[in-house]
């Protein structure tokens, strides 16, 4: 069963893996950071907000201080998809901003169809069967 959890990345939940939507290449462990199983490029800042004054005439230029921020581009080893990008002070660990319980997904998953796409619409996927082997008497205490 593999959930869909970004428009690039989606969790195997049978290998507890994360995987690349776009070529399928598994990236690292879906207890860990997805980040750590992507290729990072490291920019100076400047790059991409260029100064709007001229830096050999003014210290302070309004782009930003690549001693003080840079801009992280995580990519797939195998697709070269950007998956992610975020800006942190220099030697900052990469921010992990998704984290799931992995046990209670493979709970909420366990009746639910397979999905390849985002569905589109209001409703979420239901389950496609019900049994109440899990609300024993005893569970309910
Ligand atoms: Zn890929």
């Amino acid at each position: 069963m593999k959930v869909l959890v970004t428009e690039n990345l989606r969790i195997d939940l049978d290998s507890e893996s994360w995987e690349c939507r776009h070529c399928g290449k598994v990236l690292i462990g879906a207890r860990e950071n997805y980040k750590r199983g992507l290729v990072v490029y490291d920019r100076d800042p400047r790059q991409i907000h260029k100064p709007l004054l001229d830096p050999v005439k003014f210290k302070l230029t309004f782009a930003p201080d690549p001693d003080w921020c840079r801009i992280l581009e995580y990519y797939c080893p195998q697709c070269g998809t950007m998956m992610e990008t975020e800006y942190l002070p220099p030697g900052h660990p990469p921010v992990r901003d998704i984290e799931f319980d992995i046990d209670a997904l493979k709970a909420q998953w366990r009746h639910r169809p397979e999905l390849s796409e985002a569905p589109v619409g209001r409703e979420p996927p239901r389950r496609q069967s019900h049994d109440h082997s899990s609300h024993t008497p005893e569970s309910r205490k």
